[in-house]
């Protein structure tokens, strides 16, 4: 670390990128299990930001995984290391002013308390809530009835654990509510995010 010398004096500052964008930059950090329903709302949220003038993006787990994450499993370690390298991302994108939703399963406790040490105060926890079953029963992408045939190790909820959250910011309850009341509800947080009504 010594002959490492971050620059950051003579870089626009984080005021100047707000300024241009007339946004605040914030992660919305959605996480639970696959077919939870986490790309779906994002999207949907994004969609509506996007057509309102705002600058977004959205870091999905599965994306990020055929390239920055590509050499990661799904091995404790190598999840700390997919939350960690995904935190740091988002901490740079937010840094510009960016309103930047992560879609990452973040299984445990001790991983999303990673990303918001990371993060910062810009860090929402944002639960996205659906049983096994009914993700199964989804199962958007195939992956549960691979899961179940044993053709994919450490599936989350399956052999690999998910711990349910005691503090998240918010709740969408994907089983209890439609795609769009919980996009709307999403979007109602974020509005409240940047009216200053609510900090982490
Ligand atoms: P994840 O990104 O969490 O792996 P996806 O968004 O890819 O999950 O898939 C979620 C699936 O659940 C989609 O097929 C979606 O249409 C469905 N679904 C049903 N109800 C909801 C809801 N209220 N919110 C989000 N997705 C829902």
């Amino acid at each position: 670390m010594t002959n490492i010398h971050p620059e950051t004096r003579r870089f626009l500052d984080r005021a100047a990128k707000e300024e241009l964008l007339r946004q605040k930059g914030v992660v919305l950090w959605l996480y639970g299990l696959s077919g939870s329903g986490k790309s779906t709302i994002a999207n949907e949220v994004e969609r509506v930001l996007h057509g309102d003038g705002r600058m977004t993006v959205i870091l999905d787990g599965d994306n990020l995984r055929t390239g920055l994450n590509s050499n990661l499993g799904f091995t404790d370690d190598d999840r700390t290391e997919n939350v960690r390298r995904v935190a740091e991302t988002a901490k740079l994108l937010a840094g510009q002013g960016i309103i930047v939703f992560v879609s990452v399963i973040t299984p445990l406790r001790r991983h999303r308390a990673a990303a918001r040490e990371i993060i910062g105060p810009d860090f929402h926890e944002i639960y996205v809530k659906a049983g096994f079953d009914t993700c199964a029963e989804r199962d958007p992408k195939g992956l549960y009835a691979k899961a179940k045939e044993g053709k994919i190790g450490q599936f989350t909820g399956k052999d690999s654990g998910f711990e349910e959250p005691e503090n998240a910011a918010l709740v969408l309850d994907t089983e209890a509510r439609s795609v769009d009341q919980c996009a709307a509800d999403l979007l109602g947080y974020w509005r409240s995010v940047a009216d200053g009504r609510r900090g982490e």
